[in-house]
């Protein structure tokens, strides 16, 4: 049976695998961290249904455990070629096609120093955001009872100071989402999303965007936040221009959410270096082209899954993978 490595263990890398394992290809997962599951692991609910996170990490994880598919955790890539991978403990693993599904990195939102992440309690990020809905801990960023909660767009995309010039498209629905999640659970507090842009381009995305507006009462102002500073009462305080009325604006908060972007992966330049394969100028990995071959890498027998290519939903990412896994198979039937 042909053997395809899948460098990445996250909804791509899993799909993949359950798709190649389907047409008769024997699939290998290697993943760097102990369990499987990527950054989904830390997310709550997906826009813009709301679903449970974990309710699609459990069915491909239970998927992956009933085929009996081979995962190495905790196992780092050193390098790799069509027909091997280098392990970091010094292994070798030899295949018949590679599966590039490593997924993307998130913004650090430390660099843009205006806005005091790392610095003030109450400037947390999107992801922070996540975790702490899952732990029924957001009243302790927040407070008990929190007055006014700002959410800021495109922290770490289309910003050419930080050198992140593309959009990275799911910030702006989770914006969305979770301002309706935070207006559930503190119906009191006025939330404020500041932004560029409103970018709702999936199924469902603009009903929830118009739903956060007439059902939640969820303000959006078009402008961008200039900087955050603590007040004297534990709060913090914001300035703004509101980019449509052309006023400068402040405005004191308990919160302050970054929806930072999705930014390439560190290792794709090395690897770009080492395999020869090529980078947009984003830093992720460009496919072969953007139509017909988006899941091959331009290299025989190396192909592409997920967000290692750019910024994709959790759908999109599904759906790549099974493209992925048809475009190794029919490779493999004909090498
Ligand atoms: Fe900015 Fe929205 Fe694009 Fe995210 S999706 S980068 S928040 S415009």
């Amino acid at each position: 049976m042909k053997k395809t490595i899948i460098i990445g263990g996250g909804p791509a890398g899993m799909q993949t695998a359950l798709n190649l394992a389907q047409r008769g290809v024997e699939p290998v997962i290697i993943e760097r961290e102990n369990e499987l599951g990527g950054k989904l692991r830390d997310w709550h609910v997906l826009f813009p249904t709301f679903t449970p996170a974990s309710d699609i990490l459990t069915e491909l994880r239970r998927k992956i455990r009933e085929k009996g598919i081979e995962v190495h955790l905790s196992t780092e890539v050193e390098s790799f070629t069509a027909q091997q991978v280098e392990l970091t403990d010094g292994r070798t693993l030899t295949c018949d096609a590679v599966v590039v599904a490593t997924g993307f990195a998130l913004f650090d939102a430390r660099i843009k120093e205006e806005y005091g992440y790392g610095i003030y309690d109450k400037v947390i990020t999107s992801a922070d955001l996540e975790r702490l809905f899952n732990e029924g801990q957001v009243a302790k960023a927040a407070g008990e009872h929190p007055r006014r909660i700002a959410f800021l767009h495109c922290v770490g995309s289309r910003d050419e100071k930080v050198c992140q010039q593309h959009c990275s498209r799911v910030c702006c629905v989770t914006g969305v989402k979770q301002a309706i999640e935070t207006k559930r659970l503190f119906p009191e507090a006025d939330i404020f999303n500041f932004y560029m842009d409103i970018r709702m381009f999936g199924p469902g995305y603009e009903e929830l965007y118009r739903e956060a507006q007439q059902q939640y009462g969820i303000h959006f102002v078009r402008g961008r936040i200039s900087e955050a500073a603590p007040t004297h009462d534990n709060r913090l305080q914001i300035k703004a221009e509101d980019t449509l009325t052309g006023r400068p604006l402040r405005m004191s908060v308990d919160l302050l959410v970054l929806l930072v972007g999705m930014r390439a992966n560190d290792e794709n330049a090395a690897w770009a270096v080492k395999t020869g394969l090529n980078r947009a100028t984003s830093g992720f990995l460009q496919p072969q082209d953007l139509f017909l071959h988006n899941v091959q890498s331009g290299i025989e027998g190396i192909f592409y899954a997920g967000a290692v290519t750019a910024p994709k939903t959790i759908g999109e990412t599904v759906n790549e993978a099974t493209a992925a896994a048809n475009a190794v198979a029919n490779y493999l039937a004909k090498a």
